[in-house]
C-alpha cells in the first residue's frame, strides 16, 4: 500500500479523507458552477474538502464562489430597484421605510452592500401587494 495513514475528517469527525482530483460543483443560492481539477483530500462522509495547498485549487474554488455571490448580489440589486420603482418610491423614501440609513437603497442598488433578508422579503410582498404600501407610509 502506498499510504496506510487514514485521516479522519475534522469537519464531521466521522468520515475519512481521501486524496483525489475531482470536478466540484459549487452552488450559491440559485447559481452554480463547476470548478475542474480540484486537488485535495475529500471526505467520504460529508462534503468537506481539504485543498492541496501546493496547487491553486483553493484559490480557484474561492474565486468561483465569489463570482457566484457577486452575480447573485447584482441580480438581487436589480430586482430591488425594479420593485422600488414600480412602487414609485425614491431611494430615500425606500430607505426611510426599511431603515439602514438614509442612503441604504443607494448602497443596495449599487451592489455596495447586500440588503437584509427582511428588506428583500418586504419588497417581494409589496411587489405582489402594492396597495399595502399605503399602510406603511402616510
Ligand atoms: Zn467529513
Amino acid at each position: 500500500m502506498e499510504n496506510t495513514k487514514v485521516r479522519t475528517c475534522s469537519n464531521c469527525e466521522v468520515g475519512h479523507l481521501e486524496k483525489d482530483t475531482r470536478d466540484i460543483k459549487i452552488t450559491r443560492q440559485t447559481r452554480s458552477a463547476v470548478v475542474s481539477n480540484v486537488h485535495g483530500f475529500f471526505c467520504n462522509n460529508c462534503n468537506e474538502i481539504e485543498f492541496d495547498d501546493t496547487t491553486d485549487s483553493a484559490t480557484r474554488y474561492a474565486e468561483a464562489g465569489d463570482k457566484l455571490v457577486l452575480a447573485n448580489r447584482a441580480e438581487a440589486a436589480a430586482t430591488l430597484k425594479v420593485q422600488r420603482k414600480k412602487l414609485k418610491l425614491t431611494q430615500a423614501q425606500a430607505s426611510t421605510l426599511t431603515g439602514g440609513g438614509h442612503n441604504a437603497f443607494s448602497r443596495y442598488e449599487n451592489g455596495i452592500s447586500p440588503p437584509m433578508p427582511a428588506v428583500v422579503n418586504l419588497f417581494k410582498l409589496l411587489d405582489k401587494h402594492p396597495d399595502m404600501l399605503r399602510e406603511l407610509v402616510s
